[in-house]
């Protein structure tokens, strides 16, 4: 075949395997030009799933009548018109080929109202009809009818309605919550399946959030705001006692666009790595705010991903403030979002009560503690209701030790229940990390340095980290293009697989700019040592000890969960009891 000049409809028909790949991509191109157009209320209908019709109807800026055959046109926008437009773009499209794209693939209505009048053009299998006058209010309804009719390989690909459906809503729940300020309405074949005001308050915020990803998160969740660097970071975090068997509730805001990105994604993960049981994940909705010009949006053909110039100072900067949020959740600590919510059935939820700051602290280490709890003398203790409210400590003051396990305390609020295992290897666990923190690394020179083969570029990145490797205790030298000798270690990993660390500290290097490997590695061994170290079940304690614990947890940063994720502690408050037992009812 000689080469040709391929046609305008088939070219679109070509672009829109890339970015119509199934209704749902349909309905993030045109909410995402809803929104771009300044829309706060945004009606969506759909038919089956999607395939049938999809009509979107916003309140935004409109088209003018003698600019909506270009809306259809092929690298035709509003939104850049040089690089340097593209290169600082903050609107959510700008690569002008959703809506020619959808027309070619779908039989297609715009309707568009300004000041001066409406009008409306229809494609139909790349011909145009139109504009004609018409009826409508300022803002535009698009209609997308029988997407795939004439591209049958394409709709073979569909699959059954529900499906389809479920993911039209993955993207409307990732723009509703990416804009809480728009109102959405959305049927599916004529029931209403998500109705939300706009949301202009945090309390309204929050109440999106519950309708969104439920209860259990809005209520679990810690509100974080904070900006460092130019790079401002709000959302709400899971707390680690709330967390799943998938990464399934995790969503990334970048300049208000829902993305999945990996820097992004391994800077949580590493700031929930001390309070997370293995395999399970965090949940959150966090949002990004940093200078446009530092993120490339035009990395991926449907803006699902964004490249940072400087992804390892973002990583770094989220990972930290994510991490200091977390090291907070300790008992005394506002952590729940800001608005106070206590659902009946949930009276294992720490997150509702609000307690006071712990009065006391102290600085004893490990082994002191140890001897403190078995040597205390039996001086009276007191208990909640002789004292006076506003000294009662936040975790109250013991009563009673149950079934080997458990501490029962009672506070102000009522009553605190304790995992004494549980807590107690957390508090351990972090005492030996300060310990660990405030000694340098010790090294321990290997007698025979052992040499190892690795590929040109892996001997490249151990030459230019050998600052970041002597700080966490690895002495590395390159003996050759290909070869590295290990020289000294980390005394503390000096039973492990030193070959096997370094490959895999530097695949992660490799892969995330950054490596949180050795130190992983040192946290696991100082957990172990916590766990061996710390109060076995069925011991008995006096009260003293008891207290002491309690004391101990209010001072010790993430003490609400163990070193493995799961709760140390919970509590029932009095309300909670009169309301079990139907007291003043
Ligand atoms: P892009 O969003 O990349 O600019 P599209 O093909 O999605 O490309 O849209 C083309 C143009 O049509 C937009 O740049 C915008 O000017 C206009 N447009 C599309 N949808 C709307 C809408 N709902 N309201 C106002 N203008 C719109
Ligand atoms: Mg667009």
């Amino acid at each position: 075949m000689p080469i040709c000049q391929l046609p305008g409809h088939l070219i679109n028909q070509i672009a829109a395997g890339e970015v119509v790949e199934r209704p749902a991509s349909v309905v993030k191109e045109l909410l995402e030009n809803s929104l771009d157009a300044g829309a706060t209320n945004i009606a969506l209908d759909i038919q089956a799933g999607g395939q049938k019709l999809i009509r979107i109807r916003d309140n935004g800026s409109g088209i003018p009548r003698d600019q909506l055959n270009l809306a259809l046109s092929r690298h035709a926008t509003s939104k850049i018109a040089s690089l340097e437009d593209l290169e600082s773009v903050v609107s959510l499209g700008f690569r002008g080929e959703a809506l020619p794209s959808i027309a070619s693939v779908a039989r297609l209505r715009l309707t568009s109202g300004q000041a001066d009048g409406a009008s409306q053009i229809e494609a139909d299998n790349g011909t145009l009809s139109g504009p004609v006058p018409a009826a409508h209010p300022m803002g535009t309804t698009v209609e997308v009818h029988d997407l795939f009719y004439n591209t049958p390989a394409r709709r073979k690909f569909l699959r059954t309605e529900r499906t389809e459906y479920g993911h039209v809503e993955k993207w409307l729940k990732r723009l509703a919550l990416a804009r809480p300020d728009v109102a959405f309405a959305v049927t599916h074949n004529g029931r209403a399946t998500m109705n939300l005001a706009a949301a202009n308050d945090q309390a309204a915020r929050l109440d999106r959030i519950r309708k969104i990803c439920g209860d259990g998160f809005a209520s679990q969740a810690i509100w974080i705001s904070s900006e460092t660097e130019g790079i401002a970071l709000s959302g709400w975090l899971g707390l680690p006692t709330y967390n799943r068997s998938q990464a399934d509730m995790q969503y990334w805001f970048v300049n208000g666009r829902s993305i999945g990105d990996r820097t992004l994604s391994h800077a949580v993960r590493h700031a929930y790595r001390d309070v997370l049981f293995h395999g399970r994940f965090p949940a959150y909705i966090l949002y990004l705010s940093i200078d446009p010009s530092t993120v490339d949006a035009n990395a991926h053909p449907a803006k699902h991903e964004v490249r940072f110039r400087d992804g390892r100072r973002v990583h770094g900067v989220v990972a930290q403030v994510i991490e200091s949020a977390l090291s907070e959740t300790q008992p005394g600590k506002q952590q729940s979002a800001p608005v106070p919510h206590t659902p009946v059935s949930s009276f294992f939820h720490q997150s509702a009560m609000s307690l006071g700051r712990p009065t006391h602290s102290s600085s004893s280490g490990v082994r002191e503690t140890l001897a403190a709890y078995r040597s205390m003398s039996d001086e009276p203790v007191s208990t909640a209701h002789e004292n006076n409210a506003n000294d009662i400590p936040p975790m109250g003051f013991a009563i009673a030790q149950l079934g080997g396990i458990y501490v029962l305390a009672e506070n102000a609020q009522g009553l605190v229940i304790v995992d004494m295992h549980a807590a107690h290897e957390r508090i351990v666990y972090e005492k030996l990390k300060v310990a660990f923190d405030d000694n340098e690394m010790i090294r321990q020179p290997l007698l025979v340095p052992s040499p190892f083969s690795v590929s040109e570029s892996e001997a490249e990145i151990a030459e230019q980290s050998a600052e970041l490797f002597a700080r966490i205790g690895l002495v590395v030298d390159r003996s050759g293009p290909t070869s590295l000798v290990i020289r000294e270690i980390p005394a503390l990993l000096s039973s492990g697989d030193v070959e096997s660390l370094l490959r895999d500290v530097l695949s992660d290097l490799q892969q995330a700019g950054t490596s949180s490997r050795v130190e992983d590695a040192h946290l696991d061994l100082l957990a172990t040592m916590a766990c061996h170290n710390s109060v076995r079940a069925n011991r008995a304690l006096t009260l003293q000890e008891m207290n002491a614990l309690l004391r101990e947890m209010e001072v010790t940063k993430r003490a609400d969960q163990c070193n493995h994720g799961r709760p140390t502690w919970t509590a029932v408050s009095l309300d909670d009891l009169d309301k079990m037992f139907l007291r003043g009812q």
